[in-house]
């Protein structure tokens, strides 16, 4: 069966490995001229599901869980197994039993063992939550990753105006934030974030720190760099960030350790989520399309469980030799 991919985001690359790893003959085509242009380029590319239960739906938990697994066997030596660190600043400790309440999985750390965790946090914080089962990866290298093994593989790729003049039995249509106003109910909520450089400081694992109205994250790259996100704002404008939101950031960043305030920014950008009303992601068919979109915050979390029911679908139409074992 010859599917066409529309959209090389997350959620495109992941359909595109599990359709070719179940042997059907698959071409992506983007409408950029590169990958990660759309929101999955932005991404913090955490793997946390429990954390992520504080504000969504079961589902979440459920179907992400195993995300980590899937990356690790599709991109070995990618995925990082360290956990994840939630914190909350003198006044804002209240929030810790809140989320505490609202999740599963943690467990409570004191000064000290925040400091054998975290070192160069020791001493800023008394009590964090520990979500150990959770873990990491770096977006942009895991998008280029499978990218890289899937043009290995010899897959089609079709970027800007290319087009295959064949014919396609099915489009599995991939494409995110680009269906706003096509998808019924898909919307777009806008992420702002930035990458800060600096050696002064290490962090082994994303950060959490809690705030009543301006919650933040910071996930470590390589390179001495700092992912630090991200505003949640009802709008599909992906226009360049706001001086507010980077105000907003950049306190929180310093907030977390004032060393970040020495820190170069190095990036900043805004990435679209497509989100349908209950923030969960759906595999939609219309005719000869299936659309798979409205990863909202979970896109890294929730693409290859997506993926997976993709892969269904199309095997209860036409089983296909199976190309690799998963
Ligand atoms: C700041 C920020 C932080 C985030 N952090 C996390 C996180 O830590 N963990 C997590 O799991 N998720 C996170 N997310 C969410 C995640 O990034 C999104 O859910 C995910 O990227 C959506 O992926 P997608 O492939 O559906 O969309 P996209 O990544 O936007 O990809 C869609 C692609 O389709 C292409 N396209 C559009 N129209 C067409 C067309 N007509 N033909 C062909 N191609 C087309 C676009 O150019 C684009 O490349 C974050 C998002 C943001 C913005």
């Amino acid at each position: 069966m010859r599917i066409l991919v529309k959209g090389a985001g997350v959620a495109g690359l992941t359909v595109a490995w599990q359709l070719y790893r179940h042997g059907f003959d698959v071409t992506v085509q983007e409408k950029a001229d590169a990958i990660g242009t759309g929101a999955s380029g932005f991404a913090g590319g955490m793997l946390a599901p429990w954390c992520e239960r504080e504000s969504a739906e079961e589902p979440v938990l459920s179907l992400g869980r195993t995300a980590a697994d899937w990356w690790e066997a599709a991109l070995p030596g990618q995925v990082q197994r360290r956990g994840t660190l939630v914190v909350a600043g003198g006044r804002d400790t209240g929030e810790l039993d809140r989320f505490a309440s609202r999740t599963t999985g943690w467990e409570w750390l004191d000064e000290t063992a925040i400091g054998a965790l975290e070192p160069d946090l020791a001493g800023r914080f008394r009590k964090a939550l520990f979500f150990r089962e959770e873990a990491h990866l770096d977006p942009r290298r895991a998008l280029s990753g499978l990218t890289a093994a899937l043009e290995e593989a010899r897959m089609r790729f079709l970027f800007g105006d290319s087009k295959d003049k064949g014919a396609f039995d099915r489009i599995v249509d991939c494409t995110g934030a680009g269906r706003i106003g096509q998808l019924p109910d898909l919307r777009g909520v806008r992420g702002e974030m930035l990458y800060l450089e600096t050696e002064e400081i290490n962090l082994s694992r994303p950060v959490r720190l809690l705030h009543p109205r301006h919650p933040i994250y910071i996930v470590p790259r390589e390179k001495n760099r700092f992912m630090v996100g991200a505003t949640m704002i009802e709008t599909d404008d992906a226009g360049p960030v706001t001086a507010r939101s980077m105000m907003e950031l950049l306190n929180a960043a310093y907030a977390l350790h004032p060393t970040f305030g020495e820190a170069r920014v190095a990036e900043t950008g805004a990435g679209i989520r497509p989100a349908y009303p209950d923030n969960l992601p759906r595999v939609t068919a219309f005719g000869d399309t299936i659309h798979v979109n409205g990863f909202y915050r979970h896109g890294f979390l929730l693409a290859p469980a997506m993926a997976g029911e993709v892969a269904r679908r199309l095997l209860a139409e036409a089983p296909q030799p199976e190309r690799l074992a998963s």
